[in-house]
């Protein structure tokens, strides 16, 4: 397949960030709905969620073997690694947080709010502070395919922040299913997706000095599909999945070209130990690209 078939590019600049002769490889198909992956250098692996089969899948990064990492999963979905190497899971089924200690052990490092259960965590990210950072749509609990049928007990789908010594505040609390997030390079701007409007939108938060969030502003519709999962390169640039592929969004939001992918793409991570290499999970594959940029 010539690189053409791979990308389109929408305004030039998209072609500083490509390899011309880098194919999107094909790394595994047999999911049901794959999602969250999380790039471990140490380990040299990925780690990705297929949600609906509840298990934690894992990409052995110098084998170029899948296997299951963890099975059953508690329907986890999205994950990240903290700034201590350690990686923290959203879990559908038990609607919390978790993280997995160097010693193998988990920590709930979040199940309630105001003293009620969490929906159903989604998505998750870990700054420098140590500040972790999730959404908490209702996915999980609307259908059993996806984790549980039951009720919010909290009544409202928020993002929220929890801190370094355990508080745990609602920091966004006007979208109707926030979902994937992502912050700046300078961790002075907040990204979230809000899947449950049509066009999906990624809405913008500054935050001010005392690291309060001002209110959000629109950043970008989707053109295809719906936004989930998103992550930013060190230029500044946002991966985003959408329907046809991923989308790269420029500082203003602005679609400038795309990586297009057979199936409708759920969520992105860089890695690699050159974090050059772009991971794309995609409905029942996982797929992945060298790029001309590193992720932050
Ligand atoms: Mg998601």
């Amino acid at each position: 397949m010539r690189y053409t078939d791979w990308f389109e590019i929408v305004d030039p600049a998209f072609k500083s960030l490509i390899l011309p002769n880098a194919h999107v490889d094909l790394l595994y198909t047999g999911g049901r709905w794959l999602e969250g992956p999380v790039y471990v250098p140490a380990a040299r692996h990925l780690l990705f969620s297929d949600i609906p089969n509840n298990r934690v899948l894992r990409y052995d990064d110098v084998a170029g073997t899948v296997a299951a990492f963890e099975a059953p999963s508690n329907f986890a979905n999205g994950h990240t690694l903290d700034r201590e190497g350690r990686v923290i899971s959203c879990e559908h089924l038990t609607r919390s947080v978790t993280r997995r200690e160097h010693d193998g052990s988990q920590t709930v490092l979040a199940d309630r709010y105001d003293g009620k259960r969490l929906n159903s965590p989604n998505d998750v990210i870990a700054d420098s502070k140590g500040n972790v950072w999730f959404t908490d749509p209702t996915y999980g609990i609307s259908t059993p395919y996806e984790g549980s049928l039951a009720d919010s007990e909290v009544g409202c789908r928020n993002v929220y922040r929890l801190s370094r010594d355990g508080q745990l505040d609602a920091v966004v609390t006007d979208l109707q299913q926030p979902n994937g997030l992502a912050l700046s390079r300078d961790e002075q701007t907040l990204f979230v997706v809000d899947s449950g409007v049509q066009p999906a939108r990624l809405m913008a938060y500054e935050l001010d000095p005392k690291a309060n969030l001002q209110p959000g502003r629109l950043f970008s519709e989707c053109s295809d599909g719906m936004y989930d999962g998103l992550r930013v390169d060190s230029a500044g640039h946002i991966w985003t999945s959408a329907g046809d592929g991923v989308h790269c969004l420029d500082h203003d939001g602005r679609l400038i070209g795309k990586i297009l992918i057979p199936e409708t793409v759920s969520n992105v991570c860089f890695g690699g130990l050159g974090r050059n290499r772009l991971y794309v999970t995609a409905t029942r594959c996982l797929y992945a690209v060298y790029l001309n940029v590193t992720g932050l």
